[in-house]
Protein backbone atom coordinates (compact mmCIF):
# COMPACT_ATOMS: atom_id res chain seq x y z
CA UNK A 1 0.00 0.00 0.00
CA UNK A 2 1.26 3.72 -1.08
CA UNK A 3 2.45 5.99 1.88
CA UNK A 4 2.08 8.65 -0.46
CA UNK A 5 -0.61 11.38 0.09
CA UNK A 6 -2.28 12.41 -2.65
CA UNK A 7 -1.51 15.85 -1.62
CA UNK A 8 1.64 16.00 -1.37
CA UNK A 9 2.94 18.24 -4.13
CA UNK A 10 5.23 15.76 -5.75
CA UNK A 11 2.66 12.81 -5.22
CA UNK A 12 2.34 11.87 -8.94
CA UNK A 13 6.69 12.06 -9.40
CA UNK A 14 6.59 9.70 -6.86
CA UNK A 15 3.87 7.27 -7.60
CA UNK A 16 6.10 7.09 -11.00
CA UNK A 17 9.18 5.97 -8.77
CA UNK A 18 6.93 3.80 -6.42
CA UNK A 19 6.33 1.82 -9.82
CA UNK A 20 9.68 1.63 -11.03
CA UNK A 21 10.78 0.59 -7.58
CA UNK A 22 8.02 -1.97 -7.68
CA UNK A 23 9.31 -2.82 -10.96
CA UNK A 24 12.65 -3.49 -9.76
CA UNK A 25 11.75 -5.47 -7.41
CA UNK A 26 9.82 -7.81 -9.51
CA UNK A 27 12.85 -8.30 -11.54
CA UNK A 28 11.60 -6.11 -14.60
CA UNK A 29 13.89 -3.17 -14.16
CA UNK A 30 17.57 -2.88 -13.97
CA UNK A 31 19.76 -0.94 -11.43
CA UNK A 32 20.63 1.53 -14.34
CA UNK A 33 16.57 1.91 -15.25
CA UNK A 34 16.04 3.14 -11.46
CA UNK A 35 18.61 5.89 -12.64
CA UNK A 36 17.52 6.70 -15.82
CA UNK A 37 14.24 7.52 -14.03
CA UNK A 38 16.36 9.44 -11.98
CA UNK A 39 17.78 11.34 -14.85
CA UNK A 40 14.38 12.06 -16.47
CA UNK A 41 12.66 13.27 -12.83
CA UNK A 42 15.03 15.88 -13.28
CA UNK A 43 14.33 17.34 -16.63
CA UNK A 44 10.21 16.31 -16.23
CA UNK A 45 10.53 18.99 -13.12
CA UNK A 46 11.98 21.85 -15.46
CA UNK A 47 8.80 20.96 -17.96
CA UNK A 48 7.03 21.72 -15.59
CA UNK A 49 5.82 18.09 -15.11
CA UNK A 50 3.30 18.85 -17.92
CA UNK A 51 2.78 17.89 -21.47
CA UNK A 52 3.89 21.40 -23.18
CA UNK A 53 2.92 22.60 -26.80
CA UNK A 54 5.87 21.39 -28.54
CA UNK A 55 5.40 17.62 -27.17
CA UNK A 56 2.15 17.72 -28.41
CA UNK A 57 3.03 18.16 -31.91
CA UNK A 58 5.54 15.98 -31.42
CA UNK A 59 2.63 13.19 -30.61
CA UNK A 60 0.72 14.41 -33.77
CA UNK A 61 3.69 13.56 -35.79
CA UNK A 62 4.45 10.19 -34.06
CA UNK A 63 1.23 9.17 -34.83
CA UNK A 64 0.71 9.82 -38.35
CA UNK A 65 4.05 8.34 -38.69
CA UNK A 66 3.22 5.38 -36.94
CA UNK A 67 -0.01 5.14 -38.72
CA UNK A 68 2.13 5.34 -42.52
CA UNK A 69 4.69 2.77 -41.78
CA UNK A 70 4.66 -0.82 -43.17
CA UNK A 71 6.52 -2.73 -40.39
CA UNK A 72 6.38 -0.70 -37.29
CA UNK A 73 7.77 -1.92 -34.23
CA UNK A 74 7.91 -0.77 -30.46
CA UNK A 75 10.88 -1.46 -28.56
CA UNK A 76 10.30 -2.35 -24.89
CA UNK A 77 12.60 -2.35 -21.93
CA UNK A 78 12.15 -2.75 -18.67
CA UNK A 79 11.25 0.80 -17.51
CA UNK A 80 8.35 1.02 -19.60
CA UNK A 81 7.08 -2.51 -18.60
CA UNK A 82 7.03 -1.12 -15.07
CA UNK A 83 5.64 2.38 -15.99
CA UNK A 84 2.79 1.81 -18.83
CA UNK A 85 2.17 -1.87 -20.00
CA UNK A 86 -1.32 -1.89 -20.62
CA UNK A 87 -0.60 1.69 -22.44
CA UNK A 88 1.67 0.28 -24.47
CA UNK A 89 -0.51 -2.92 -25.88
CA UNK A 90 -3.03 -0.90 -26.44
CA UNK A 91 -0.87 1.42 -28.39
CA UNK A 92 0.63 -1.57 -30.56
CA UNK A 93 -3.22 -2.83 -31.37
CA UNK A 94 -4.50 0.81 -32.04
CA UNK A 95 -1.07 1.28 -34.53
CA UNK A 96 -0.98 -2.59 -35.33
CA UNK A 97 3.03 -2.59 -34.33
CA UNK A 98 4.74 -5.33 -33.13
CA UNK A 99 6.46 -5.48 -29.50
CA UNK A 100 9.48 -6.55 -28.92
CA UNK A 101 11.44 -6.81 -25.71
CA UNK A 102 14.94 -5.36 -26.25
CA UNK A 103 17.47 -4.34 -23.30
CA UNK A 104 20.02 -2.41 -22.90
CA UNK A 105 21.41 -4.57 -20.29
CA UNK A 106 20.51 -7.74 -22.11
CA UNK A 107 19.59 -10.60 -19.94
CA UNK A 108 17.36 -13.41 -20.17
CA UNK A 109 15.26 -13.41 -16.85
CA UNK A 110 14.58 -10.09 -16.86
CA UNK A 111 13.66 -10.68 -20.59
CA UNK A 112 11.16 -13.21 -19.28
CA UNK A 113 9.83 -11.45 -16.57
CA UNK A 114 8.52 -8.38 -18.97
CA UNK A 115 6.96 -10.66 -21.04
CA UNK A 116 5.10 -12.01 -18.63
CA UNK A 117 3.88 -8.27 -17.80
CA UNK A 118 3.24 -7.71 -21.51
CA UNK A 119 1.03 -11.11 -21.81
CA UNK A 120 -0.68 -10.16 -18.36
CA UNK A 121 -1.49 -6.60 -19.92
CA UNK A 122 -3.12 -8.56 -23.05
CA UNK A 123 0.14 -8.99 -25.57
CA UNK A 124 -0.27 -11.73 -27.87
CA UNK A 125 2.66 -12.27 -30.14
CA UNK A 126 6.20 -11.01 -28.26
CA UNK A 127 9.62 -11.09 -29.84
CA UNK A 128 13.63 -10.95 -29.07
CA UNK A 129 12.95 -14.27 -26.58
CA UNK A 130 13.87 -16.50 -29.57
CA UNK A 131 17.24 -16.96 -29.80
CA UNK A 132 16.61 -18.91 -33.59
CA UNK A 133 15.26 -15.18 -34.81
CA UNK A 134 18.26 -13.21 -33.26
CA UNK A 135 20.23 -10.98 -35.33
CA UNK A 136 22.50 -8.23 -34.87
CA UNK A 137 22.66 -4.51 -35.89
CA UNK A 138 25.80 -2.96 -37.30
CA UNK A 139 27.83 -0.15 -35.67
CA UNK A 140 26.99 -0.99 -31.74
CA UNK A 141 29.12 -3.42 -29.48
CA UNK A 142 28.35 -6.79 -28.76
CA UNK A 143 25.41 -7.23 -26.23
CA UNK A 144 23.45 -4.32 -26.87
CA UNK A 145 23.01 -5.05 -30.86
CA UNK A 146 21.27 -8.11 -30.44
CA UNK A 147 17.38 -7.45 -32.50
CA UNK A 148 15.02 -9.83 -33.49
CA UNK A 149 15.03 -10.50 -37.33
CA UNK A 150 11.06 -10.46 -37.56
CA UNK A 151 10.88 -7.35 -35.30
CA UNK A 152 13.40 -4.50 -35.23
CA UNK A 153 15.78 -5.86 -37.70
CA UNK A 154 12.66 -5.59 -40.53
CA UNK A 155 11.82 -2.40 -39.02
CA UNK A 156 11.22 0.63 -41.12
CA UNK A 157 9.80 2.38 -38.18
CA UNK A 158 10.74 1.69 -34.61
CA UNK A 159 9.22 3.15 -31.22
CA UNK A 160 12.18 3.17 -28.59
CA UNK A 161 11.21 4.73 -25.93
CA UNK A 162 13.20 5.70 -22.89
CA UNK A 163 16.48 4.41 -25.11
CA UNK A 164 20.20 5.13 -24.46
CA UNK A 165 21.48 6.88 -27.47
CA UNK A 166 24.45 4.08 -28.92
CA UNK A 167 21.11 2.33 -29.72
CA UNK A 168 19.74 5.09 -31.22
CA UNK A 169 22.18 6.15 -33.57
CA UNK A 170 23.06 2.19 -34.70
CA UNK A 171 19.06 2.36 -35.56
CA UNK A 172 19.38 5.55 -37.63
CA UNK A 173 22.61 3.58 -39.00
CA UNK A 174 20.90 0.87 -40.11
CA UNK A 175 18.00 3.21 -41.76
CA UNK A 176 15.09 2.75 -39.37
CA UNK A 177 13.00 5.88 -38.85
CA UNK A 178 13.13 6.56 -34.71
CA UNK A 179 10.51 7.61 -32.24
CA UNK A 180 11.45 8.55 -28.70
CA UNK A 181 9.88 9.61 -25.97
CA UNK A 182 12.84 11.09 -23.95
CA UNK A 183 12.16 13.77 -20.81
CA UNK A 184 15.49 15.30 -21.96
CA UNK A 185 15.55 17.26 -25.18
CA UNK A 186 20.09 17.27 -24.67
CA UNK A 187 20.27 13.31 -25.35
CA UNK A 188 21.77 12.05 -27.87
CA UNK A 189 18.44 9.48 -28.27
CA UNK A 190 16.71 13.10 -28.37
CA UNK A 191 19.05 14.71 -30.77
CA UNK A 192 19.07 11.71 -33.24
CA UNK A 193 16.03 10.35 -33.49
CA UNK A 194 13.34 11.07 -35.95
CA UNK A 195 10.86 12.50 -33.75
CA UNK A 196 11.63 12.74 -30.13
CA UNK A 197 8.23 13.46 -27.76
CA UNK A 198 9.76 15.27 -24.85
CA UNK A 199 7.29 14.41 -22.63
CA UNK A 200 7.36 11.99 -19.41
CA UNK A 201 6.21 8.34 -21.10
CA UNK A 202 3.46 8.32 -18.37
CA UNK A 203 1.50 11.52 -19.58
CA UNK A 204 2.39 11.29 -23.27
CA UNK A 205 1.24 7.52 -24.06
CA UNK A 206 -2.30 7.92 -23.64
CA UNK A 207 -2.08 11.12 -25.62
CA UNK A 208 -0.12 9.08 -28.39
CA UNK A 209 -2.60 6.11 -28.68
CA UNK A 210 -5.91 8.93 -28.83
CA UNK A 211 -3.77 10.91 -31.60
CA UNK A 212 -3.42 7.59 -33.29
CA UNK A 213 -6.81 6.62 -33.35
CA UNK A 214 -7.89 10.11 -34.62
CA UNK A 215 -5.61 10.08 -37.20
CA UNK A 216 -6.10 6.34 -38.32
CA UNK A 217 -9.55 7.49 -40.02
CA UNK A 218 -7.28 10.01 -42.19
CA UNK A 219 -5.99 9.74 -45.57
CA UNK A 220 -2.18 9.60 -46.30
CA UNK A 221 -1.50 12.07 -47.70
CA UNK A 222 -2.50 14.32 -44.94
CA UNK A 223 -0.66 12.08 -42.62
CA UNK A 224 2.61 12.12 -44.58
CA UNK A 225 1.73 15.66 -44.80
CA UNK A 226 1.91 16.38 -40.69
CA UNK A 227 5.10 14.19 -40.83
CA UNK A 228 6.83 16.76 -43.63
CA UNK A 229 6.14 19.66 -41.83
CA UNK A 230 7.36 18.63 -38.32
CA UNK A 231 10.96 19.45 -37.95
CA UNK A 232 12.58 17.52 -34.97
CA UNK A 233 15.57 19.95 -34.51
CA UNK A 234 12.57 23.06 -34.03
CA UNK A 235 11.02 20.78 -31.75
CA UNK A 236 14.08 20.14 -29.50
CA UNK A 237 14.41 24.09 -29.56
CA UNK A 238 11.00 24.36 -28.35
CA UNK A 239 11.10 22.40 -25.47
CA UNK A 240 14.75 23.69 -24.33
CA UNK A 241 13.02 26.97 -24.23
CA UNK A 242 10.44 25.89 -22.73
CA UNK A 243 12.98 25.05 -19.75
CA UNK A 244 14.75 28.27 -20.26
CA UNK A 245 11.37 30.26 -19.23
CA UNK A 246 10.22 28.14 -16.78
CA UNK A 247 13.90 28.55 -15.07
CA UNK A 248 13.48 32.56 -15.90
CA UNK A 249 10.23 32.72 -13.88
CA UNK A 250 10.53 29.61 -11.31
CA UNK A 251 8.98 26.55 -12.33
CA UNK A 252 5.55 26.28 -10.92
CA UNK A 253 4.27 22.59 -10.82
CA UNK A 254 0.64 22.50 -12.30
P1 LIG B 1 21.76 9.29 -24.21
O1 LIG B 1 22.45 7.97 -24.14
O2 LIG B 1 20.64 9.32 -25.20
O3 LIG B 1 22.66 10.47 -24.34
P2 LIG B 1 21.50 9.27 -21.35
O4 LIG B 1 22.73 8.43 -21.31
O5 LIG B 1 21.51 10.60 -20.69
O6 LIG B 1 20.98 9.47 -22.83
P3 LIG B 1 19.99 6.91 -20.79
O7 LIG B 1 19.97 6.34 -19.43
O8 LIG B 1 20.84 6.28 -21.82
O9 LIG B 1 20.30 8.48 -20.69
O10 LIG B 1 18.50 6.97 -21.39
C1 LIG B 1 17.36 7.14 -20.62
C2 LIG B 1 16.65 8.39 -21.05
O11 LIG B 1 15.28 8.24 -20.68
C3 LIG B 1 17.13 9.67 -20.34
O12 LIG B 1 17.40 10.66 -21.30
C4 LIG B 1 15.96 10.10 -19.43
O13 LIG B 1 15.82 11.51 -19.43
C5 LIG B 1 14.79 9.45 -20.13
N1 LIG B 1 13.68 9.09 -19.22
C6 LIG B 1 13.74 8.47 -18.01
N2 LIG B 1 12.53 8.27 -17.49
C7 LIG B 1 11.64 8.76 -18.39
C8 LIG B 1 10.21 8.82 -18.44
N3 LIG B 1 9.46 8.34 -17.44
N4 LIG B 1 9.64 9.38 -19.54
C9 LIG B 1 10.39 9.86 -20.56
N5 LIG B 1 11.75 9.82 -20.58
C10 LIG B 1 12.37 9.28 -19.51
MG1 LIG C 1 22.99 6.71 -22.50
Amino acid sequence: MSLIPKSHPRAKSLFIREKLVKGFDNGLVAKEGLLAQGRGEAFDYLLGEKTGKPAKNAIRAAAAQLLIAERPVISVNGNIAALCPKEIVKLSKQIKAKLEVNLFYANKMRKQAITKTLKKSGAKEILGLNPNTSTKLLGIDSARRIVDKNGIFAADVVLVPLEDGDRTIALRKAGKIVITFDLNPLSRTSQTANITIVDNVTRAINLLIDESKKLSKKNNTLLRKIIDNFDNKKNLSENILEIKENLTRGVKIA
